[in-house]
Formats: structure tokens, sequence, C-alpha cells
């Protein structure tokens, strides 16, 4: 990794009030980045042991940081933002160098993922209570709005910094405090981001990070009974399962599960508006992300002169490696992703697909792959069934505008959805039959924390960002009062 101006940000160590914790067998994970493959350090491999002690001190510090006053819990996150922001370059050098996206993309998401501190500072202040018109004159009603608990907080790899500030950011706001475990292939971004929280002098144990095999440390955080929220990023597949195992204590969940987005772009669209919002959304971190453009349905008029231009701004996509200047695709994340991307093209062709460019592997080899457009993709490819996690754009050629509607529902997900047109009318039909809970018009990148993100179906449950991300972390109260 390029060196750091501050190492000290740098923990091979898990976080457990105010200790820096080995796991007491001395078990660790090895992290690698995927620029090189090379080892960047390891990270604990905690047992349920230590993860219930996390939890333990979290419950401890729930007490305190509850009872603390919104204005003073808003200042508090407040300062990590500074902090946060201050040490913006060391942090995407971490990120960049375990996740593998180009350096501007990695200092653009810690600049992202602090926008959700900074949001949530202000959001602390500004949950309402409210007082319900009494039905009797020696009645009085109300209703409190008050923490759930101790939240865990389970993180994917593709955004190591953003995926936990906009879950901690509101659950802090809120009142609650966090046991975070971060995805196995990226620790060394949240062990930063908790450090600089108790730097920012967040007290020991509202924060805590533990790192270890996921089953056996998300075992613990779904049936201890002292966590009261889980809120997980991931995918649907691992979502059933922390579902079905939080069912037993019957938990407050948030889930944020996979997509498949479809992209519409139909006749009457600003062509150019089209190529580039399809690009923003299909090619952000090489395709590894779950708004990312999944399936892309052209409308006969344009689809030629779009295909073209796609192609060519495809073609010119710089890949290489993470710290290279300029590069536009890094690595993939692993070998897993390279062989589903692969599968999805393979597919797709052996169907009846055209390649228009790309197709394999780069030519550095490694977890490069070529950024790769499919044209007339047919209607039965795994490609517009599965989220592909990966550079390949699938274009499926349409006439009507509720063939494209109904093809673009026809999946179990509901996450984003991009829709082309300058038809005002046609807008608002399609905006409303979309089954998804993001719809970008005329633009391929929706993510801002003032906005709500979240998906319908098997995308998920609940809402990140924006003033309803707190309301995941608190539950109501009713007061009622009699003999007035
Ligand atoms: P992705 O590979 O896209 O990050 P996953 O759903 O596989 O999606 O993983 C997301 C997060 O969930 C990671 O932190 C991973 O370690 C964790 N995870 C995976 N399987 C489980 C499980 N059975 N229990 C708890 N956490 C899990």
């Amino acid at each position: 990794m390029q060196s750091l101006s501050d190492p000290t940000l740098f923990h091979q160590a898990c976080l457990i009030g105010a200790d820096w914790v080995e796991a007491k067998n001395s078990a660790v994970i090895t992290v690698t980045t995927p620029e090189t493959g090379n080892t960047l350090g390891h990270v604990p491999k905690m047992g349920r042991v230590e993860v219930a002690q996390a939890i333990d001190v979290a419950e401890d510090a729930f007490r305190g940081w509850s009872a603390t006053d919104p204005k003073t819990r808003s200042k508090l996150i407040r300062r990590w933002y500074d902090l946060v922001e201050a040490n913006a370059s060391d942090l995407g050098r971490i990120l960049s160098a375990e996740q593998g996206k180009p350096w501007a993309e990695g200092i653009g998401e810690i600049h992202y993922a602090a926008t959700f501190l900074d949001w949530f500072s202000e959001e602390a202040k500004r949950f309402y209570g409210e007082v319900i018109p009494h039905t009797a004159n020696n009645r009085r009603f109300m209703v409190l709005k008050q923490p759930v608990g101790v939240a865990a907080l389970i993180t994917p790899w593709n955004f190591p910094a953003a995926m936990i500030t906009r879950k901690a950011g509101a659950a802090l706001a809120a009142g609650c405090t966090v046991v975070i475990k971060p995805a196995s292939a990226t620790p060394f971004t949240a062990l930063a981001l908790a450090d600089i929280a108790l730097r920012a002098g967040i007290p020991p144990g509202v924060v805590n990070v533990v790192t270890g095999a996921a089953g056996e440390v998300g075992a613990e955080l779904t049936e201890n009974t002292k966590v009261r929220k889980l809120s997980f990023t991931g995918s649907t597949e691992v979502g059933r399962i922390l579902l079905a195992q939080c069912a037993a204590t019957v938990k407050n969940v948030s889930m944020e599960l996979g997509g498949n987005a479809p992209v519409i772009v139909f006749d009457d669209a600003d062509l150019e508006a089209a190529v580039q919002g399809t690009m923003a959304s299909k090619f952000r971190n090489a395709g590894q992300t779950c708004v990312c453009a999944n399936r892309i349905y052209v409308q006969d008029g344009i689809y030629d002169a779009f295909a073209e231009q796609l192609t060519a701004r495809v073609k010119a996509l710089r890949v290489g490696p993470t710290f290279d200047e300029g590069v536009e695709i890094g690595p993939l994340i692993d070998d897993a992703a390279v062989e589903k991307v692969q599968e999805h093209i393979d597919d797709a062709v052996s169907k009846g697909g055209t390649i228009l460019t790309g197709g394999g592997l780069d030519s550095r080899g490694g977890t490069y792959f070529t950024p790769t457009v499919i044209s007339n993709t047919p209607r039965d490819a795994k490609v517009l069934v599965e989220e592909t996690f990966g550079p390949l754009a699938a274009l499926v050629r349409f006439s009507e505008e509720n063939e494209a509607i109904q093809m673009a529902n026809d999946t179990e997900f509901g996450l984003a959805s991009y829709v082309f047109t300058n038809d005002l009318n046609r807008s608002w039909r399609v905006i409303e039959a979309l089954e998804y809970g993001i719809v970008g018009l005329n633009e391929g990148a929706t993510s801002t924390e003032v906005g709500p993100f979240g998906g319908v179906k098997q995308s998920g449950i609940g809402r990140e960002g924006s003033r309803y991300g707190i309301e995941d972390y608190l539950e109501e109260k009713f007061v009622s009062i009699g003999n007035v």
C-alpha cells in the first residue's frame, strides 16, 4: 500500500470499547489487495465469545449514549465528519488498496461516506415525537421516539466506507450503539473509521468493530438477545439467512439487498444523456454496485445509435491498476467475480448474443476484466435474471412502452431503475409503473445522502440516508396519561 501520512490509522486488531484486541486463539484472516494479489495485512478471526463481549460493551455504552442529549450527540458526529474529511487522503488509500477501486473513486467514496455523518449530525437534532389530540378531557396522548438499542451492522466489500457511515451515522444520531462486522475483504477502512470516531470524542463502546468468519460472527450477532437491531447490506441470499436467524429473537431489521437494475432508453430520449447515464450507472466501481445497470432495454428507433455510441465510450475506458493516474476500471474483487462475469457473457453468446467490445479478461490478467457490451441479448440469458456485479452491459431491443415496463418488472428484485425519455407524460407513467425503490429519470447516478436509499420486493426492507434513515433506528413509545 502507498504510505499513509498517519500510519496509526491502519489497525490489524478489532475495536471493542477503547481496546484494540486480537482473537483469543490468535487466529487471523489474511487481507490481500486486488491490485496485485499481495497481502495487505491481517485481522483477527473473532469467535462467538469475543463477539458477545463486544455486544456487552455496546450494551453498557448504550445506557450513557442514549441518555446523552441530542445536541451533544450531534456535535460528536459532526466532529467525526470533520476528522474523516481531514483524513480523507489516508482513508481513500486504505479503501482503494483493499477494495481495488481506482484511487479517484476511493477518495470519492470517502467524501460520499462523510456526507452521511454530516447529514445525520443534523438529523440527531430533528427527530420529533408527537402529541395526539385527546379523546376525553382528562386524558392526554403522546408519542416518544426512542433508540432501538444495540445495533449490529453487517457491511459488504463494495463500499467499505459509505455502507458503514450510512448505517452508523443514523444509528448514533438516534442514540443507538453499534457492533460493526465489515466484509473480510475490506476490514481496514472500517477499523480506521472506528479509530477516527474515538479520536472525535465519541465515547468508547459506542462504535465497536469485530472481524471474523461471517457465519460465526453473524450467528452471535443475530442470536444474542442484547442486539435489538440488525442492519445488513449484501446479497439477497445472505439477507434471507440473516432474516431467518433474526426471527428467533424478533429483531428489528433493515436489509439492503441485491438489485438487478434495468435501464430503459426510449426513442425520444436525449441520446447523449442516455449514453452518459448508462456509463455512470453501469461502470462505477467496475460494475460492482447493487444499483449498477444490469439490463439495458433500448427502443427500436434509437437502438443502433445508442449501441454504437455506448460501445465507443466503453472501448475508451481505461482499465488499469488501482493507483495509476486516470484509471477508470480497476481489478474486480476476486476470482469468483471474474468467473461470474465470464459465465454471463458466455451464456448470452451461446444463446445468440453478439459481443460489440470486450468479452474476457484484460491482458494484465489477475482480476482485470475488459469492459464488455453485448448486443441483442437473448431474453432467456442469465444476465437478465441475475445480478452480474461486473463490467458487462447487456443490450436488449424492444418496441412498445408496456413491453419494456413488463420486462423491467419481471424480477424478484426492486432496488434501482433508470429511464431515459423526454416525454413528460411517458416519464410519469413509467416512473409510477416501475416496481423499484429508486428511479433515476434521465440520470444514472442517483445516490445522495438527502434521498432515501432502499429497495422493494426481495431487494430489501427499510431506507437509509435522508430524513427517513434515522427512523430505522427509532421506535415509537405511546404514552397515555389519565386522570389529568
Ligand atoms: P457481498 O459478497 O456482495 O459483500 P455477501 O452477502 O456475501 O455480499 O456479504 C455481505 C456481508 O455479509 C459481508 O460482510 C459478509 O462477510 C457477510 N456475510 C456473508 N454470509 C454471512 C452469514 N451467513 N452470516 C452473517 N454475515 C454474513
